[in-house]
């Protein structure tokens, strides 16, 4: 099916309900949260009578600016409604699990497709954001679907966020064009790059820290453990200190990069980040109870021992890569 006739066939379902519930993936980021609150807007544009609710427990003080979501809903009212999965490859990772409630369930996402858990599935691993998709869905029927201000602002917001502001590899002309199609709708950049971007005092502290403490292996792989004890001295949300992953980006030689976040229950494992440079890190991930994208993935890891295993594993993948292939940096 081509991306029109899927978005088509999106179109058409939405029509035939009158309560839809948007859902979205555990540990919200800019993407998932842009596109639900983007495609909310959208439709509620659009289709004023519908009733169009995002119910997700989890909150982010990051992206607090961008407004509460709904409240709790009955059961009743998601076995009557439509769902819409946004960014979101496996029905595990779905922030609400209401959504298994739901009448109909589609799924918009742009990982790697491990679950067709939808009854429409438009999955475009290409794509750098899910909220590019959503710009695709509005820009393919531009003609009866609105848009305002704010709309543009939270998907602009998902399409800067998860692509690196636009230097991840998947952005193209398409990219750049749908992300113009939203700019055109009045998105204030200053004051949402002020949001994203502004940081605080304590937190260039922790930076400082992270390059003090971080180590890298013989063959490039670098790494940073975040230990609850470093997260109490800093005064860091568990959100904030999971941003040291961004710290060790574009160091010369070292292809993939790592970082190990210990959360308030020891039992639960401790999050690990993965990002990498033309070698990839989701096979890696998947290792070790997690997956992602080629180069941005996620995983746990749940003793000293496994998380010094994974380090090693980094170390192998990274040595092999510069052995069997040119130009990398
Ligand atoms: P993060 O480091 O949490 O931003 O994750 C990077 C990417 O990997 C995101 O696109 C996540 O959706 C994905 N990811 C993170 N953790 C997992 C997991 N446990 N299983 C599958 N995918 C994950």
């Amino acid at each position: 099916m081509s991306n029109r006739d899927v978005t088509r066939a999106i179109l058409e379902k939405i029509k035939e309900y009158q309560r839809i519930m948007l859902f979205r993936h555990i540990r919200m980021d800019g993407d998932c949260v842009g596109a639900s609150k983007g495609l909310k807007a959208l439709l509620e544009l659009t289709y004023p009578d519908k009733d169009i609710r995002i119910v997700d427990a989890q909150t982010s003080d990051f992206l607090a600016f961008l407004g509460p979501d709904d409240g709790p809903v009955p059961d009743e009212f998601c076995r009557q409604a439509l769902g819409i999965v946004v960014d979101t490859a496996d029905h595990q990772r779905i922030s609400n699990q209401q959504y298994a409630l739901c009448r109909e369930i589609i799924k918009i996402d742009h990982h790697i497709p491990v679950d067709h858990y939808g009854c429409i599935n438009w999955v475009e691993e290409d794509r750098p954001s899910a909220c590019e998709m959503i710009a695709a869905l509005y820009a393919n029927h531009a003609n009866e679907m609105k848009i305002d201000t704010r709309a543009a602002t939270f998907l602009y917001l998902g399409m800067v966020t998860d692509s690196g502001r636009f230097r991840y590899s998947g952005i193209n002309g398409d990219s750049l064009r749908l992300a113009g199609l939203m700019l055109d709708q009045g998105v204030d950049t200053e004051t949402l790059y002020a949001h994203l971007y502004l940081q605080d005092y304590e937190a260039l502290k922790f930076k400082a820290y992270v390059y003090e403490h971080m180590r890298r292996t013989e063959n490039g792989a670098a790494y940073i453990h975040v230990t609850a004890d470093m997260q109490a001295q800093f005064g860091l949300s568990f959100e904030a200190a999971c941003n040291a992953i961004s710290y060790l980006e574009g160091i010369r030689d070292c292809l993939c990069w790592l970082a190990f976040i210990e959360g308030e229950k020891p039992e639960e494992g401790v999050r690990v980040r993965l990002r990498s440079r033309f070698m990839t890190v989701n096979q890696l991930a998947e290792r070790h109870h997690g997956g992602g994208h080629a180069c941005a993935s996620g995983a746990t890891v749940y003793s000293r021992e496994e998380m010094e295993q994974l380090i090693r594993e980094a170390d192998a993948d990274a040595k092999k890569y510069k052995a069997t292939h040119q130009g990398w940096m």
